[in-house]
């Protein structure tokens, strides 16, 4: 009896580890296939070999590991729930002349600079330190691959002629649909074109930027008066990130910078052409932060290192949104807690993070909403260091793993169960590693 129930019990662990150790060869993660295929052996090894002691006391211990083992997998997968509730309401709104991207535009002007810093001593010593390293897609950076960054650069040049196209006049003539054909038609339209998720919710004032921070407009208030914003997402390949901060994740990211724009551009001139009005905000020419919206728009949420973190793939995606007046049904924002519960105990982000940005500590109240903010910095100093914008903290964020069967049944356990949160944690740094290192897996590092 004691036998045939250890050869059952062997076998469970044999096919589970085996076909994780066969996905992560697939997934190109050689110490998850290591690991778990040596698990596949070990695990049946050891209780095939109990069936051939024959001492009772041995036999009884046996059986009640074994069953401590099925409660602690039950338990985990039993909905308990620990939230880490958030506090939200908050009007303010982010002036996008904050922004680094907007700090970097302004060296090019002096005058702007000096109207910048007056207002701002405190950023003027922070920022002598970015200024003093080679830059973003420089040369002289550390992780400088001239056929990477000149393929970065194309994407750029593409993105840089969408941005004259943002918001194209409406047609005169207004076609009449419900709100539920046109947003029927809209999202499934927009996964055609590419995006994984599509999502819709009212705009609010918090959504905009206070003054614009880049470009001719720099220093105008931000108006905008659309009533709905359409959030959609688009896949970071794996692969690429996971060279992070390599020059191939900064090929990837202009490349879904390119992809989500322009989605949102086609999007924005099929809504103008039934006669509203329609803005598509894309890299480097946004009203709005989009990772807000995305939220609102029940995309995901937003965890320690500052990003979306979509249900299925994590941070490893990129925004674009599009504001609009057309009439549209809008999506109940997802208010999944678990994404914090789990932040507040994984920090994997944070340990890995080269420029020493993310926050271990917990969320604070920031403009009145309690969350982690990264020292945006920081993480600048380092990508003008790299050359690249990095990616390290998306690319071993547990939740990036690919969007398939096992990984899914660990994000479902992540999502329900407090308990299995810690287990699911510690699973990803054995088999993962606590602090992987960067891969050589693309392409152009071959
Ligand atoms: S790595 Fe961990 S702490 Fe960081 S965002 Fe992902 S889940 Fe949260
Ligand atoms: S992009 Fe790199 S430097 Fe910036 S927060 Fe992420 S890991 Fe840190």
């Amino acid at each position: 009896m004691m036998n045939i129930f250890l050869y059952l019990f062997s076998i469970i662990p044999f096919i589970f580890f085996f076909w994780f150790a066969l996905l992560s060869i697939f997934e190109k993660e050689i110490q998850a296939s290591i690991r778990s295929f040596a698990l596949a052996i070990i695990v049946p090894v050891i209780l095939q070999a109990f069936a051939y002691i024959d001492i009772p006391l041995v036999n009884y211990i046996m059986v009640c590991l074994i069953f401590l083992v099925i409660l602690v997998l039950g338990l985990s997968f039993i909905p308990i729930q620990k939230h880490d509730r958030q506090t939200e309401n908050s009007d303010f709104r982010i002036d996008e002349r904050d922004t680094m991207f907007s700090r970097k535009e302004i060296t090019q002007s002096p005058e702007k600079s000096a109207t910048y810093y007056k207002a701002n001593p405190h950023n003027l010593r922070l920022d002598k330190v970015w200024q003093q390293k080679p830059g973003l897609m420089n040369p002289a950076s550390s992780m400088y691959h001239p056929l990477a960054f000149a393929a970065a650069d194309a994407s750029f040049f593409v993105i840089e002629e969408l941005k004259q196209s943002v918001q194209p006049e409406p047609a005169k003539t207004q076609i009449q649909k419900s709100n539920q054909e046109f947003t029927s038609f809209i999202k499934t339209w927009s996964k055609k074109l590419g995006a994984v998720d599509v999502g819709i919710c009212k705009l609010k004032p918090q959504h905009l930027y206070s003054y614009r921070g880049r470009g001719k407009v720099y220093g105008e208030l931000v108006q905008n008066n659309h009533k709905y914003a359409i959030a959609l997402t688009v896949e970071m390949d794996k692969d690429y990130l996971a060279t992070g901060p390599s020059a191939p994740t900064l090929m990837e990211s202009a490349q879904q910078y390119l992809n989500s724009g322009s989605i949102a551009l086609q999007l924005t001139k099929f809504i103008a052409n039934l006669g509203y009005n329609a803005r598509a905000h894309i890299d480097g020419n946004y009203e709005v932060v989009c990772p807000l919206v995305a939220r609102d728009a029940g995309l995901g949420e937003i965890g320690r290192m500052g990003l979306l973190m979509t249900p299925n793939l994590g941070p490893r995606v990129r925004i674009a949104v599009v504001t609009t007046d057309i009439p549209l049904l809008v999506d109940e924002r997802s208010y999944d807690h678990s994404v914090h519960d789990f932040c507040q105990i994984c920090k994997k982000c944070a340990d890995v993070c080269p420029g020493k940005a993310i926050p271990f500590e917990p969320k604070k109240e920031i403009h009145g909403i309690k969350r982690w903010q990264i020292n945006q910095e920081r993480c600048f100093t380092y990508w003008c260091t790299s050359g690249t914008d990095c990616g390290r903290c998306m690319s071993v964020c547990p939740y990036s793993h690919p969007d398939n069967l096992l990984h899914n049944m660990v994000r479902w356990g992540i999502k329900h169960s407090w308990l299995f949160r810690y287990f699911a944690l510690w699973m990803d740094d054995f088999f993962y590693g606590r602090k992987p290192k960067p891969k050589n897996q693309s392409p152009v590092n071959s």
